[in-house]
Formats: structure tokens, sequence, C-alpha cells
């Protein structure tokens, strides 16, 4: 394992539980290197989910896939992840949140609060047991911050006998480096409430 961020480390976590993969999400797909990541990595029958709601993060996704040949594993939604559940009604392996804005975009087409905990609500439900789901999230500006926030006081109240969460950040960074939550299904019971 090699310790690098947010983004890296979600990889990491995530890998183990690609190669029987069967459904994967990536709930934004941004400039596609995660919705990549998903695809070369579980096996050819599996079906990658990727989300987002500007038209020029899809693009770039299809043509980072098409260059490597994974287009015709991938399905591109141009929808809010909010909606995952009008997409999706099967059992999920592995789900990936990289939130914030992409890169040379309007930050006001960024990931929020609301949108966010909805989906991953929705994912949450649908994760198999030993299924993951990684969010990185970005404290290091005012939005990402309140972002950050509002994810944990979600996760920190999920059942900790169905779900093991952990954070994962490094400690000797300035300016407030990402963070990512890894959210592993232990098993099969309501969502809130710690017992
Ligand atoms: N995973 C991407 C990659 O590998 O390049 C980076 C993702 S970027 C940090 C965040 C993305 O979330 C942006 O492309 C943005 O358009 C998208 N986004 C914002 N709100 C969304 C929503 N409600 N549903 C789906 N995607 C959303």
């Amino acid at each position: 394992m090699v310790v690098a961020n947010a983004v890296r480390m979600a990889h990491q976590f995530i890998l183990p539980r690609l190669a029987n993969a069967r459904t994967v999400v990536d709930a934004t797909a941004g400039n596609g290197n995660d919705t990549l990541f998903l695809a070369e990595n579980t096996p050819d029958a599996t079906t990658v989910f990727a989300f987002d709601i500007q038209q020029q993060g899809l693009s770039k996704t299809e043509t980072l896939l098409t260059g490597r040949n994974l287009r015709h594993k991938v399905r591109l939604i141009l929808d809010s992840h909010s909606h995952l559940n009008k997409y999706l009604h099967q059992q999920l392996d592995a789900v990936m949140f990289n939130l914030g804005y992409l890169p040379g975009s309007d930050h006001k087409l960024s990931t929020n609060p609301a949108t966010t905990i909805e989906a991953a609500h929705q994912a949450l439900q649908l994760l198999n047991i030993g299924g993951v789901m990684t969010i990185a999230v970005y404290p290091g500006y005012e939005h990402g911050r309140l972002e950050c926030q509002a994810v944990y006081e979600y996760l920190a109240i999920l059942n900790q006998k169905v779900f093991s969460v952990a954070c994962w950040s490094m400690v000797n960074q300035k300016n407030n480096p990402p963070l990512l939550y890894v959210i592993e299904k232990i098993r099969s019971e309501p969502l809130e409430g710690i017992t």
C-alpha cells in the first residue's frame, strides 16, 4: 500500500472488492479517472454506473473509456446521484464519491450536502454485505468544509452493527487536506441508530 492522498487511498480500499464485482458506481464521474479505475479493474461482465450533472464531465469520461476500449462496460448517466434509485435496484459491490467540483469548471456545479447525503443513503441501502463505499471530501474551502461536516454527521450515526465507518487522512499536510470516509457493510439491518 502507498500512503498518498485521499483519492489514491480510495482506489486502494476499493480494489480488493472489484475482482468479483457485478455492479459498481462512480457517483461523481467528473474527468472520468475513477470511472476508468472501476472499469479497468472489474471483470468484463461488470456494469459501471457513472453519474454526473455536467455533460462536460461525462464527455471527458466517455473519451477516456473509449480510448481504453472500456466504453461498453459503463452506463453514463447525466443526472444527479440523488436520483440513483431511479437507475439502480440491484445490489452494489462498490460505490465511489469524489466530492467537490470539476477542476476548471463552474464551482457552483459542486456537489452539495443534501444531494450527497441523499445519494449516499440510497447507495448504502443497495450495498452488498462486504461491499465498500468511499467518499473523498475536501474541507480546505468553506463549501467543502460544510459538506465534510454534513457527511460526517450522517455517517457517525449509522448503525455500527451494520456498517463499519472509518476516516482516513494525512496528518502532516497543511491547509486541511482531503479526507476519505470508507464504509463497509458488514450485515443487513436498518441503517440508523447505534444500538
Ligand atoms: N471522480 C472524478 C474524476 O475522477 O475525475 C472527479 C469528480 S469532481 C471532484 C466532482 C464531480 O461531481 C463534478 O464533475 C461535478 O459535476 C459532479 N457533481 C456535482 N453535483 C453532482 C450531483 N448532484 N450528482 C452527480 N454528480 C455531481
